[in-house]
């Protein structure tokens, strides 16, 4: 783990509207702009603001983006923030799916690579696996010197002060797992974990391009979670588990659920209940039920339409209460069309008109990249925060 030494400390306690940080923030909200624009903006010496540039610039954190006609004739650059020079890895982890991949700040997906995992996976050969394939990728790119951070998405609740997941039952075996540490000690950078469906509502927030929009997101593959951004980021909620939807009771129903109660929705609409539902017809696992499904198998298409209609009406209360702008649905069932079908027609039927009305519901138009450029959207906000540039900007100053 990264630790803060004293001075460095003071030196972020000291920290004022006008440290590295801030005239990042500064270029980050209101940018890009010329160094005459931000010097008028921040009320600093020219002789303060070159040295508070040069900083950024060793740090890889800003650039000239363009250029603008200035009133001598001249063209005066235009600073922004660099977001292609340093990287991210981003990691998506589920019951039976691992994605991972490298990005750069600004959320283009650079490297990514699929891998099936057996159910009841564990961490003492997935995380070795993970950070193996991660380091590959960054070598084979020849960008493991612009490491910046880690964004890695879990199903279920995570708890953000120790860094530690508590996972759905599917995957006991990830159980309290230290993730964050084992990220930060494997690949010596920063660590943001986040609930999947929070990155994927925060990919899908970002790929929209309309700020301050609330953007509701589904994960349907082997379970089912719920994520939402409000106000620009992802709710997590007082305990870190804001949108775990997947255990919501249906009423009248009694179908054994993997969390040990019955009659939840992920018990009956989930891709592990499809593959319950359809194993009198030789399924075996999530894939052959996607293959049925996508191959028009009436029963296989009859019963993912059934369950994407069971989660709409789960959906409609949802909606009710978030009063979205978009909800996007994505995972290996979310992305089967008679499932999405199913579940619009009942949110259609079921939310109340003022909330359903203009409510813009389809798949992830990032696909299953969702969670990916979510993490690195996430990871992009941790090492652009201020505090976090001052931290930098102390540690890297040249003694
Ligand atoms: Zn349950």
């Amino acid at each position: 783990m990264v630790t803060v030494n004293q001075d460095v400390s003071r030196v972020i306690a000291a920290g004022t509207a006008t440290s590295p940080g801030n005239v990042l923030a500064v270029l980050r909200d209101d940018g890009p702009m010329t160094r005459q624009e931000l010097r008028a903006r921040l009320g600093l010496s020219r002789a303060t603001l070159m040295e508070r540039l040069d900083t950024l610039t060793r740090l890889r954190v800003i650039d000239t983006v363009g250029h603008r006609a200035s009133s001598g004739g001249r063209r005066a650059a235009l600073l922004g923030a660099d977001q292609t020079s340093r990287v991210a890895v981003v990691a998506h982890l589920g019951a039976s799916l691992a994605t991972v991949g490298v990005a750069d700040l600004r959320g283009t997906v650079l490297a990514v690579h699929h891998e099936r995992l057996p159910l009841g996976h564990e961490p003492r050969h997935v995380l070795p696996w993970l950070l193996d394939t991660a380091r590959e990728q960054l070598s084979s790119l020849d960008r493991y010197a612009d490491l910046a951070a880690v964004g890695f998405a879990v199903p279920g609740q995570i708890d953000h002060e120790t860094g530690v997941s508590i996972m759905p039952p599917t995957m006991a075996a990830w159980r309290d797992q230290p993730l964050r540490d084992a990220f930060a000690d494997g690949l010596g950078v920063s660590v943001q974990l986040e609930n999947d469906a929070n990155a994927l509502a925060y990919g899908e927030y970002l790929a929209a391009g309309s700020p301050n929009s609330t953007v509701l997101g589904v994960w349907i593959g082997s379970g089912i979670g719920a994520g939402v951004v409000i106000g620009g980021l992802p709710h997590r909620g007082a305990t870190g588990c804001a949108g775990e939807i997947g255990h919501i009771r249906i009423e009248d129903r009694d179908e054994r659920c993997g969390c040990g109660r019955r009659g939840c929705v992920a018990a009956l609409a989930s891709g592990t209940a499809l593959v319950r539902q359809l194993r009198s017809d030789g399924v075996r696992a999530l894939p052959d039920v996607l293959r049925r499904v996508e191959a028009g198998e009436p029963r296989a298409v009859s019963l993912a339409t059934d369950a994407g209609r069971l989660l709409g009406t789960v959906l409609a209360t949802v909606v009710t209460i978030l009063n979205p702008h978009r909800v996007r649905v994505g995972g290996e069932i979310g992305s089967l069309r008679p499932f999405l079908a199913g579940l619009r027609e009942t949110l259609g039927e079921q939310a109340p008109e003022v909330a359903a009305r203009g409510l813009d519901v389809g798949p992830a138009v990032l696909g299953d990249l969702a969670p990916l450029v979510g993490m690195a959207g996430l990871a992009a906000e941790a090492v652009f925060a201020p505090a976090a540039i001052d931290e930098a900007a102390a540690r890297s100053r040249p003694s």
